[in-house]
């Protein structure tokens, strides 16, 4: 009952979020910057930020995060930071010899007005930045947005690295979002299966899931290589998965290398990897192989199989937007109904995606952007559901309401596994089928009287 003071009466609030569905926006450049090979990502604020940043990180996939901070102390909050960060600039360069420092800002370096080209022009001209080291960075205010927000930014300065040489390397960029690195393993194996040859970026799979060697490496041999991040200029089009997350690097992209994009949604469910894969085969322009329509064949299978124990049940879900409306779509698709859905990101489009994935549903639905976790709490007061689905913090009200849960999103503090097992594709649909079975029918066998406990189920 640690939510025992969350009343059942809604009360319209502008001004005030409780328990907030979102972090910072330096958490998502922090990690996207971790996806490029060879990067020290760089907090350009105080050490408090860059502390909590990489505390979240290192508790979500339970390895160290390498993080610089510009260590602002109050001279630096009045005077601006541009010195600390042409010492860190030299600092990080000569001590730790990254191939690429990913600079972030923070509320307080916003705040000042600190202008990161100006003081990354001025490193270069003071000689800070060796021959053939590279230097990016992205505003990230967490005052407005969310991590979601950091994520597309760092992303989408990535793609200002872009040098289109005039020459098309036959490869299609993808952008595959905020997902887990297991994710981004599956995503390059799909495609590969497809046979396209593909620049994905960025790519923290073997960075944030490597296995333990014995051997610490400050920078692990993985992650999307800073050439090839250049070379996205140069590609025949661009898969950018996720509105939220990707669009705005892939319109980049198209706009000054004139490589064409195409948004998708995250490949998450059925449907939604059926566009995926639809995708990918026609920029092969091959038919799907054997191997994947076996996959697929599988989880139809198990939804067909288990659809009895799917149907009707009403779900809440709360996550990041991208990963909200595949997810929304996928539950629609197995006949469940996902009645409470928030996300902490703002954004009208989420709403209205939303309604059109579950219109046919024929029962109500209460949607927020930009809500909190208090809201969803409060609408399962009014209307109870019989599932939630969401991260760690969900945790507090499966327990007070006494929810069968799911745990999916970001960020998990409490389990592991997420970093290992995808959820995208065919393969990550049946996985999370699985998940929800469980909680589902370990709830059956909790609740069944004697006279209904079945051992065949
Ligand atoms: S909200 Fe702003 S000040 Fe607070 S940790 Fe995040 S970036 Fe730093």
């Amino acid at each position: 009952m640690l939510l025992r003071h969350t009343p059942k009466e809604i009360t319209e609030r502008k001004a005030l979020m409780i328990n907030p569905a979102k972090t910072c926006q330096p958490i998502g450049a922090m990690y996207a910057a971790l996806g490029i090979k060879g990067c020290l990502p760089h907090s350009h604020g105080s050490q408090g930020c860059c502390a909590y940043h990489r505390s979240t990180l290192t508790r979500h996939y339970k390895e160290p995060i390498s993080a610089a901070t510009s260590s602002f102390t109050e001279g630096a909050s009045v005077f601006g930071g541009q010195a600390n960060l042409l010492q860190a600039i030299d600092n990080i360069f000569t001590v730790y010899e990254p191939e690429v420092i990913a600079v972030h800002t923070t509320c307080l370096s916003e705040t000042i007005g600190d202008d990161l080209p100006q003081i990354f022009d001025k490193a270069i001209k003071e000689k800070k930045v060796p021959e053939g080291k590279t230097l990016i960075g992205a505003p990230t205010p967490s005052y407005v947005g969310s991590h979601v927000t950091g994520f597309s930014n760092m992303v989408k300065a990535m793609a200002g690295l872009a040098l289109p040489s005039g020459k098309k390397n036959g490869k299609i960029n993808i952008i595959p979002g905020w997902v887990e690195p297991s994710d981004m393993e599956e995503i390059k194996k799909i495609a590969a299966m497809i046979g396209v040859k593909i620049n994905m970026f960025p790519d923290t799979s073997g960075v944030l899931n490597g296995p333990l060697t014995g051997e610490y490496k400050m920078f692990p041999d993985a992650g999307a290589a800073i050439d090839d991040i250049k070379d996205s200029g140069n590609a025949t089009g661009t898969l950018a998965l996720g509105e939220w997350c990707s669009a705005d690097a892939a319109r980049l992209l198209d706009t000054k290398c004139k490589v064409p994009c195409s948004i998708l949604d995250m490949p998450f469910g059925l449907k939604a990897t059926d566009r995926f894969v639809d995708a990918l085969r026609t920029v092969a322009g091959t038919s799907v192989p054997d191997e994947i329509m076996v996959e697929r064949g599988k989880l139809v299978d198990m939804i067909s199989d288990m659809h009895q124990y799917f149907y009707g049940k009403k779900v809440a879900l709360v996550g990041d937007p991208d990963q909200v409306i595949a997810m929304t779509e996928f539950l629609v698709s197995i006949d469940m109904c996902p009645v409470h859905i928030v996300t902490g990101t703002p954004g009208k489009r989420f709403e209205e995606r939303i309604l059109e994935i579950t219109a046919g549903m024929g029962c109500k639905v209460n949607v927020r952007a930009k809500g909190d976790m208090f809201l969803l709490h409060q609408w399962i007061k009014n209307e109870p559901v019989e599932l939630i689905i969401g991260n760690t913090y969900c945790k507090y009200i499966a327990r007070d309401e006494d929810l069968p849960y799911v745990r999916w999103g970001f960020p998990i503090l409490d389990r592991q596994g997420h970093q290992h097992f995808p959820t995208v594709g065919y393969k990550g649909g049946l996985r999370l089928l699985e998940q929800i079975l469980g909680v589902l029918l370990d709830r059956k066998d909790r609740d069944d009287p004697e006279s209904k406990f079945e051992l065949v189920l």
